[in-house]
């Protein structure tokens, strides 16, 4: 399938504040954000019109900026209703929003504390990528990039400059014929994928790393929210690499991956069974409930 290029869609993005033809939502070469990569961002999904947990990410996304030392002057309020706004110009019902927060132009050096802080929300039809398949799996390679320690980069932030390696790392597995990279942290122990948080179970329970240096998905959340919910044990620990091999099925779960079974990681084959199915089902049946449906079922 041919790529249409992200600069030359029809449409509208939010930017800074009003609606912008697609093609004229641009930044200046010399912002702040392109050179010294101070920008957050995040990455919802919209079913059936409404953008499921959208005031998480909302605050995922005001935090992540100040983490970075701004504020996004925009509230949670308008924030939440612009991406809705955004999500019904664009006539979409089910779809992927990107808003984006990042430094401007006005000075540029590592110092920036006079630079604007600007807001531009995007969306577009991006249904999941396995379809029918989804259950088939997908392979992992291992990436060569470590995980930072949470002392070397502000790992909580959804921080772009956080995803070189990540890219780096999708490259790599890509390359090698896999379809996305499974990554250690600074120790060696497991962390996560290069855009999704990583589960594994292990003797009929659900094992995940804790997050101390990978952000905290609300899908990860989600998910162990909804494990719970059929009774499912679920244990948040420090994973060694070499426990993998005792696990009997393996998924990835993000935002945009939404419930991914994983078939392979390096030389060890899953195959993606009842635990993984259970909760992709779960998942795909709570995204499409209204919002205050999913708030019940979550407790939240
Ligand atoms: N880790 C990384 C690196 C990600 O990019 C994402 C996607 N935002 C996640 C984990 C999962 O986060 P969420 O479930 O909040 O989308």
């Amino acid at each position: 399938m041919a790529l249409v290029p992200f600069d030359d869609r029809d449409g509208w993005i939010w930017l800074d504040g009003e609606f912008v033809a697609w093609r004229e939502a641009k930044l200046h070469v010399l912002s702040h954000g392109l050179h010294y990569a101070s920008g957050v961002f995040e990455g919802e999904r919209a079913y059936g019109g409404h953008i499921f947990r959208l005031r998480e990410h909302t605050e995922r996304l005001i935090a992540s900026g100040r983490i970075l030392g701004f504020e996004i002057p925009f509230s949670a309020e308008q924030i939440d209703d612009a991406c809705k706004a955004v999500v019904a110009k664009n006539g979409l019902t089910d779809a992927y929003v990107r808003p984006i927060a990042w430094r401007g132009a006005e000075q540029l050096s590592v110092s920036a504390q006079q630079t604007k802080i600007h807001l531009a929300i995007a969306t577009w039809a991006w249904p999941n990528l396995f379809g029918d398949n989804r259950m088939k799996g997908v392979r992992l390679g291992w990436a060569k990039w470590k995980r930072p320690h949470p002392e070397t980069a502000p790992t909580a932030s959804k921080a772009a400059g956080l995803y070189m390696i990540g890219t780096l790392s999708k490259h790599e597995a890509e390359a090698a014929g896999f379809d996305d990279a499974l990554m250690l942290d600074w120790k060696g122990d497991l962390s996560e994928a290069t855009g999704a948080n990583v589960f594994l179970a292990i003797d009929g329970e659900l094992h995940t790393p804790t997050p101390v240096n990978f952000l905290d998905g609300i899908t990860r959340r989600t998910v162990m929210a909804l494990a719970k919910k059929r009774q499912i044990k679920v244990v948040e620990r420090t994973i060694p690499q070499s426990d993998l091999s005792r696990a009997t099925e393996v998924f990835l779960a993000g935002t945009a991956a939404e419930v991914t079974p994983v078939r392979q990681v390096g030389e060890l084959h899953f195959t993606p069974a009842q635990i993984t199915e259970t909760l992709l089902k779960d998942y795909e049946a709570l995204v499409r409930m209204p919002p205050e449906q999913v708030a019940a079922q979550l407790g939240a």
